[in-house]
């Protein structure tokens, strides 16, 4: 029986028509069962943009960017002939609506924020439909398919949480006729939906989860995640640009990748594709002919050092107090509060009266969090720091490794060090100023590039 693929296209392979021409030959050629898009290209960081004037500035502000939407949409509509612009204008005008509505209010609830946001992924996949229609010439049906009938989520707006089981149910009862090629569907990454019917999104990024979760939803054999570089390089190419492209890298390293910053892939990508024993693939949809990298059980070699990763705007919570010391349960209490306001830990390390541990910048916002930290401990905050990660195998039990590590950071001061929890990941904090150059220091010392 033919191979059941999933294939993913992300934000710069939707870029114009010409990209999303050429990323519909990609699907085709590579036998995709269904597509999952992200927005077009900065259509979401647009959207962000268009709620935040909405907040705060003045209607013509907000009209003239919602305008640019539209010219955006219009001008790829028009070099792909769509001839019934109206489920395409519908889209447009509630971009328009929420975005009036908001700058009425002078609010902008997650709810709205997530539906506003959720409209990129729903226009482009109409887009992206009508170029696989061309470019399949009338040979296959297509149909651009509502995720939120399948992707169920609780209702965390922003960072909603999928419902496994439930999606696993509506995949099968929606989506089995792709299975037997007679049918593409083109869907939507990123946005989901909860019980009570409100659109909700994944997080920045979330397509690649998306493509998991229904691929995992279909029993898919095959995750092709199709992007701007040809396959996960040994470090980000922006920060090295001599950075090498793997062949085959494991799930577990491409996860710890993931979680440590690679921005290639979203942190939660590859538990669905786990769970199932999905194989995954990712390639570039601009040189679809390029090796890319097969993420696999197991790879031909385990090298000490395969790649490293950096994860921006992170902070540092120092919280010290001398109830700690010779005492029980204290972590228990700070996680409690943690855990309450649904924040995740990066990394962490203990001393006897003092725990630090990383969050995202943004956490600092959350006054209510700091304020309650601070009825356990005195908190003190660093900003503006980086985590670095070295991703391998056996990298908790080799002799010598941290003196090679910090002879290589030569005078980059490390903040703080994690390590020994994961014999695939050595990480460290630095300040942002030095982020990039500790990255290509031991880039070039382990990598030799
Ligand atoms: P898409 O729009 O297709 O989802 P993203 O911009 O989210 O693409 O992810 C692709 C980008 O990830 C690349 O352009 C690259 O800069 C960045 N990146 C970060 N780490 C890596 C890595 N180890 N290998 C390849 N690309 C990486
Ligand atoms: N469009 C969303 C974003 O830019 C999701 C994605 O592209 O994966 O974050
Ligand atoms: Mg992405």
């Amino acid at each position: 029986m033919a191979k059941i693929i999933v294939s993913k296209f992300g934000g710069s392979s939707m870029a114009d028509a010409i990209a999303m021409k050429r990323s519909a030959g990609v699907a085709i050629e590579h036998s995709a069962n269904l597509v999952t898009v992200s927005a077009t290209y900065g259509t979401t960081n647009n959207l962000i943009k268009l709620s935040n004037l909405a907040l705060n500035s003045s209607w013509e502000e907000c009209e003239s960017l919602v305008d640019e939407i539209v010219e955006k949409h219009h001008s790829i509509a028009r070099e792909l002939e769509l001839q019934d612009l109206t489920e395409l204008d519908g889209l447009l005008s509630e971009v328009r609506t929420i975005s009036k509505g908001i700058n009425l209010l002078r609010d902008c609830s997650a709810k709205a924020f997530d539906a506003i946001q959720s409209l990129g992924e729903r226009m482009s996949s109409l887009l992206f439909a009508r170029a696989l229609e061309i470019v399949w010439d009338g040979k296959k049906e297509v149909e651009n398919f509502d995720v939120r009938k399948v992707l169920r989520t609780d209702d965390q707006f922003g960072k909603a949480q999928p419902q496994i089981k439930e999606i696993r149910r509506l995949c099968d009862k929606e989506l089995s006729r792709c299975k037997s090629g007679e049918i593409v569907y083109v869907t939507q990454g990123f946005i989901g939906q909860s019980e009570e019917g409100h659109t909700t999104t994944l997080g920045r990024g979330g397509s690649d989860y998306s493509a998991a979760l229904i691929a995992e939803g279909l029993g898919a054999d095959i995750l092709q995640i199709w992007t701007d570089v040809a396959g996960i390089a040994t470090t980000d190419p922006r920060i090295v640009p001599t950075a090498k492209l793997m062949s085959e890298i494991t799930f577990s390293e491409a996860a710890e990748l993931a979680t440590f910053g690679a921005k290639i892939l979203h942190p939660t990508t590859l538990t669905p594709a786990l769970r199932e024993g999905i194989s995954v693939y990712v390639g570039s949809s601009y040189e679809p002919l390029a090796k890319g990298t097969w993420i696999r059980g197991e790879c031909s070699d385990a090298p000490l050092i395969r790649a490293m990763a950096l994860k921006k705007d992170q902070s540092l919570l120092t919280l010290s107090t001398p109830k700690m010391l010779h005492s029980h349960g204290f972590l228990y209490e700070i996680f409690k509060i943690f855990n309450q306001h649904k924040i995740s830990v990066d990394s962490i390390t203990t001393s006897e009266i003092s725990v630090s541990l990383t969050v995202e910048d943004s956490t600092l916002l959350n006054k209510k969090l700091i304020t309650e930290l601070e009825t356990l401990a005195t908190v003190n905050i660093e900003e503006n720091l980086c985590l670095v990660s070295l991703i391998g195998n056996n990298i908790n039990h080799t002799a010598g490794l941290a003196g090679q590590i910090f002879n290589a950071l030569g005078d980059i001061n490390v903040r703080m060090i994690c390590l020994g929890a994961s014999k695939h990941n050595f990480c460290f904090l630095v300040n942002e100023a030095r982020a990039h150059d500790a990255v290509k220091e031991l880039h070039h010392h382990f990598i030799g590039a």
